[in-house]
């Protein structure tokens, strides 16, 4: 069977996931984190038990095993001067490991891209043009076009015969009809600079839009969604007819609703203004907006929503915080069921849409006058399929664990 591998490059990290397609197995996982520096970090999980992957590394040093000596994780700290030596020492230790005999094994790779612009509304292989195009597209993601780019380059190197698939966070939301995306700024910003909102997190809305259809067994062309994606990054989409109506994140991932140190939606002219007050340059206020703001700038202590629950009994700041996440979500809601006319489901998902029960109810219980209600006892629950709301609840609420890797996958099959 073919295997593929789902890739996510940034500047000085690669994630990596390697599946086995059309079974849709995941065979190993890992990441290399401090790429360019002597400490690099190399982390592989793999399935010792998977039928076939033989064990013969000569690496025992580096090698643990899971409570359940079934998984095993291989992890190294060593030099690593750039993504190219990087991607070439995860392909030499996933031979050395068994998990592949050789290479050539592996014939597709998929690349998350931050940034498609209105180039790309879906999946495409990627030739010459396109990278050329990922490239001009570091103008609206500086910190990860580039990355993307640059990985892809080096799997195309040492993979020269995998079918290279790049797969954009913001082409899902190719499908928002004008009056959505365009701001009400002078046109020809529009047309000289593509001045508009392009959304992110596309992959995971269209994973957990089509797995919610799956779930209440319907088309998802009939169905009204609004998906929640809340992890350190957040954004909400509504979904009508399948596709993206609207969604919160903007020309940026830094616009839409609170983040865990992004600020999300704020008056353009008090940035102005504080900028002036505080003397700082246009790049320390974007630092501020993008690495100092959210949760951890309101709250003072904390970007991670785990640790504000803990000490919200007793921490205004902490309480405050949270208080306007769930906040800046409900209006989003609010304002998209509005926008689709009613809604059939609202999904969570991402790191604190999957795990944090006490989000969830405080959401759920802010959106009685739309008829849903919460199962109190469903919701006692993480990270699994399931819904939450109650038999009776004419609106559903579903959790859906978030699976951008293997959308990388699907996507790399279906262009073969
Ligand atoms: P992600 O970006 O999807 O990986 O999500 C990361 C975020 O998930 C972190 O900022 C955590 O605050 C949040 N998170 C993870 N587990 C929990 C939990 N049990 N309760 C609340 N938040 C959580």
């Amino acid at each position: 069977m073919a295997k593929t591998m789902a890739v996510n490059a940034g500047s000085s990290s690669l994630k990596f996931q390697l599946l086995e397609m059309p079974a849709e197995q995941v065979i190993a996982q890992g990441v290399i984190e401090r790429i360019g520096m002597d400490d690099a970090i190399v982390t592989i999980k793999y399935d010792s038990e998977v039928e076939g992957l033989i064990d013969d590394s000569e690496d025992e040093d580096h090698i643990t095993f899971s409570k359940n000596g079934k998984d095993k994780k291989y992890e190294n700290v060593l030099a690593m001067k750039d993504h190219q030596q990087a991607i070439n020492f995860m392909l030499q230790k996933l031979t050395d490991l068994g998990i592949i005999e050789d290479f050539n094994e592996i014939t597709g790779v998929g690349h998350r891209v931050v940034a498609g612009g209105e180039w790309f509304n879906h999946s495409v292989v990627v030739n010459d043009s396109v990278l050329e195009k990922i490239d001009r597209l570091a103008d609206y993601a500086p910190l990860h076009n580039p990355a993307n780019a640059m990985g892809i380059r080096a799997f195309q190197k040492l993979l020269p015969d995998a079918l290279s698939v790049a797969v954009f966070d913001t082409s899902f939301h190719q499908s928002m009809p004008e009056e959505n995306y365009l701001y009400s700024l002078p046109y020809e910003y529009y047309t000289r600079y593509g001045a508009r909102k392009y959304g992110a997190h596309g992959t995971s809305h269209r994973y957990v839009a089509m797995r919610a259809a799956e779930m209440l067994g319907k088309d998802l062309k009939s169905l009204k969604l609004i998906t929640l994606h809340l992890g350190a990054g957040a954004s909400i989409t509504a979904i009508k007819d399948g596709k993206s109506l609207d969604t919160s994140m903007g020309f940026s991932p830094l616009a839409g609703v609170t983040m865990a140190t992004r600020s999300g939606d704020v008056d353009p002219s008090l940035v102005y203004y504080i900028q002036e007050r505080e003397g700082l340059s246009n790049d320390d206020m974007l630092n501020i907006l993008n690495k100092k703001s959210g949760l951890l700038g309101l709250s003072t202590i904390s970007s991670d929503m785990r640790d504000l629950l803990d000490v919200q009994d007793t921490n205004d700041h902490a309480r405050l915080a949270v208080k306007i996440f769930i906040n800046r979500i409900i209006k989003y809601i609010g304002q998209y069921i509005a926008e689709m006319g009613g809604v059939d489901a609202i999904v969570f998902t991402a790191g604190i849409g999957e795990n944090s029960i006490p989000v969830r109810q405080a959401i759920i219980d802010k959106l009685e006058y739309f008829n849903v209600s919460l199962d109190i006892e469903a919701n006692k629950i993480r990270g699994k399929e399931v819904e939450i709301s109650t038999k009776s609840s004419r609106v559903k609420a579903l959790l859906i664990p978030t699976n951008e890797e293997l959308m990388i996958a699907r996507d790399v099959e279906s262009l073969k």
